[in-house]
């Protein structure tokens, strides 16, 4: 377990699935006060720059429409295409920091930016990178009839279907039930 950063991650390569796994929480997460952003970035260890204000709330809930765009779209063409325009939205020309006595680490923001920026860097950079590295198709919806939760799917073989075992085991159960029938 690494400790709490400011991109929620300390080692370069697990930025990408830090920052997917957070983008994906983000996109179904209902975000009503600064304390839920908070909460938020503290389950996925991200460490952040300033307090949320309610305008983050709002910035916030404007980025997840940018980020249903990945999860949403039709073809790997449109994915990237919505990953593109995360990137440039989200984030600017990479620099490195030592904010806080930190070690030299790399941000792609500048210091000193609001909270939405930073979670913004994190997911755009991260998801473009963890897509592009692992697999377009590995941010996903759950497979699940009765439930529309966003995951990114971390594992080795890139065969998940379901955003939880809870899910997988009803549909499990629902299909065996099918075959009884
Ligand atoms: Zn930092
Ligand atoms: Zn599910």
């Amino acid at each position: 377990m690494s400790p709490p950063c400011c991109n929620g991650i300390v080692h370069f390569n697990h930025y990408s699935d830090e920052g997917a796994l957070l983008a994906a929480a983000l996109v179904d997460r209902r975000l009503t006060s600064p304390a839920d952003v908070a909460r938020l970035a503290a389950e996925h260890d991200v460490l952040l720059e300033r307090t949320p204000t309610p305008s983050d709330v709002a910035g916030l809930i404007e980025w997840q429409a940018a980020l249903t765009e990945v999860v949403d779209a039709a073809t790997d063409a449109a994915r990237v295409a919505a990953l593109n325009r995360l990137l440039a939205r989200g984030t600017s020309h990479p620099s490195i920091s030592t904010h806080d006595g930190t070690r030299p680490h790399v941000h792609f923001r500048p210091d000193g930016v609001s909270v939405t920026r930073q979670l913004a860097a994190i997911t755009a950079f991260g998801l473009a990178w963890f897509l592009t590295q692992r697999g377009l198709h590995r941010f996903a919806r759950c497979a699940a009839g009765d439930c529309t939760s966003t995951f990114a799917d971390v594992t080795r073989n890139g065969r998940q279907r379901y955003c939880s075992t809870r899910c997988a085991n009803r549909s499990a159960v629902r299909r065996h039930r099918a075959r009884l029938a």
